[in-house]
């Protein structure tokens, strides 16, 4: 059985919502997992967007991507996830996937903040399509604090419901703060 964490719950959710020759966008793309992911899904026909501020995480993406074999419907933008509407039109992404915090064995210094994070999932709701999705992974406590959770949390409620149904879910018996996976799908 597959293990069961944010990130497993995540996989599951977009695995349902995409199919082959989707338009995808990875926010976050650290090393690559989910932007390998979603290239797997998408296929050939396909294509995925990822963004990272950082390059050591575009290299580690990119030379993934290669090993796998699904670098050919992918492009990497060494870019905020705040400008992604410079790249997608409005109305066409099936699914945006943000993986909050700092890359794995990078600088923890080096990570997502409330405001951009915000200006990003504000942007990306007007990018998907109907009946498109978005995940969130939200980490916090340790080196990540509370700030951005909680201004996170703050905005996702503020979401208007006609638009957009919004889920927040939480591991309530799981130790040291474990991230809080969000959904959420555009209404038609
Ligand atoms: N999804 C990744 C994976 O599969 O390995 C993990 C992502 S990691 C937790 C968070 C990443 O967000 C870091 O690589 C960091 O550089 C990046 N990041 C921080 N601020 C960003 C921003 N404004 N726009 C895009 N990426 C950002």
């Amino acid at each position: 059985m597959q293990k069961l964490n944010t990130l497993s719950l995540a996989h599951q959710f977009i695995e349902s919502h995409v199919s082959d020759g989707d338009l995808c966008i990875d926010a976050t793309a650290g090393r690559g997992y989910d932007t390998a992911f979603l290239a797997r899904l998408v296929g050939k026909t396909g294509k995925v967007l990822a963004f990272d501020i950082q390059q050591e995480a575009l290299d580690s993406t990119a030379s993934l991507l290669r090993e796998q074999g699904l670098h050919e419907n992918v492009t990497l933008y060494l870019d905020s996830h705040a400008n992604m509407a410079q790249y997608a039109a409005y109305g066409t992404v099936s699914c945006i996937t943000f993986n909050f915090g700092y890359l794995p064995g990078g600088d923890h210094h080096i990570c997502t903040h409330a405001e951009s994070s915000i200006a990003a999932i504000e942007a990306g709701l007007l990018l998907l399509k109907e009946n498109g999705v978005m995940s969130l992974c939200i980490y916090y406590g340790g080196d990540s604090g509370f700030e951005e959770k909680n201004a996170l949390i703050d905005y996702l409620k503020a979401i208007d419901s006609r638009k957009y149904t919004v889920l927040i879910t939480e591991f309530a018996n799981r130790p040291n703060n474990p991230p809080i996976p969000v959904f959420i799908y555009k209404r038609t």
